[in-house]
């Protein structure tokens, strides 16, 4: 299923999307939830970002061919390199990208962003899908010059609007092999899949759990494909996931 979060004449609410139409939900979106039988046209809504991130964690360098673009020094991590980022930067689709400085390189990164649908401490690569509430797509907009500058990659990556995700959470997925692409403009600058992620989702749910809780509404960032490219005011950036949909918003 494919769940929504949208605001309609002022009010916030969570809904089901199936062809176009929007079927409300009543409750709590992890718990017991109630879908109504009145229907909303997708079009007289506005998408909000699928989710008001709890914790947002990111992981980097996930995928082998992304680990060489990063910098020659760089090796294969051997174990996860998972950072944390501040849910202020989250905005949703067709939200604007505003750039925070014009002069320093500013990329985009293509992501898989899985959503814990429940609290987990420890838990084994076997039984760690069972803990996602579902995937959405996310763009882990990068200031570079800083990310570099601090050796961590906090501020880099916290600015507001930094972090587009959407445009839904889609809960029927194998996160194993999905082609991931970023297109600016229209022109393909990032195609891969997730089969070529260093750590796959189940490995990096277990791996975060090992040392700290996960609830529900937290969200991961799995990491980037190679392709990274600077986005400058006036691009409209799309990452595309197979099986999701479409993640577009414009830079300013
Ligand atoms: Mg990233």
């Amino acid at each position: 299923m494919k769940f929504i979060r949208f605001s309609l004449a002022g009010e916030i609410g969570y809904g089901v999307l199936q062809d176009g139409v929007i079927n409300p939900i009543e409750g709590d979106l992890f718990n017991n939830y109630k879908i109504l039988e009145k229907t909303i046209d997708l079009k007289d809504v506005k998408l909000l970002p699928p989710i008001s991130p709890g914790k947002i964690i990111a992981v980097g360098l996930n995928y082998l061919d992304h680990v060489g673009e990063v910098s020659a020094a760089a090796s294969v991590p051997e174990e996860p390199m998972t950072f944390m980022v501040s849910n202020t930067a989250v905005i949703g689709p067709d939200d604007n990208i505003k750039l925070a400085s014009y002069e320093r390189r500013t990329d985009h990164e293509c992501e898989l962003v899985v959503v814990i649908g429940k609290e987990c401490f420890n838990v084994s690569e076997d039984k760690a899908l069972d803990y996602v509430f579902g995937y959405t797509c996310g763009n882990d907009v990068s200031d570079r010059e800083i990310q570099k500058k601090d050796g961590q990659w906090t501020r880099a990556k916290s600015f507001p609007t930094y972090k587009p995700l959407g445009p839904w959470i889609e809960t029927e997925l194998d996160p194993t092999n999905l082609d991931i692409q970023t297109y600016v403009n229209g022109e393909l600058k990032q195609n891969s899949n997730t089969k070529h992620m260093i750590f796959p989702v189940a490995r990096l749910i277990s791996f975060l759990s090992s040392f700290m809780i996960l609830y529900p509404g937290d969200v991961i960032y799995s990491g980037t494909p190679q392709g990274v490219s600077p986005i400058k005011s006036g691009d409209v950036v799309e990452v595309k996931i197979h099986g999701i949909g479409v993640l577009k918003n414009k830079v300013i």
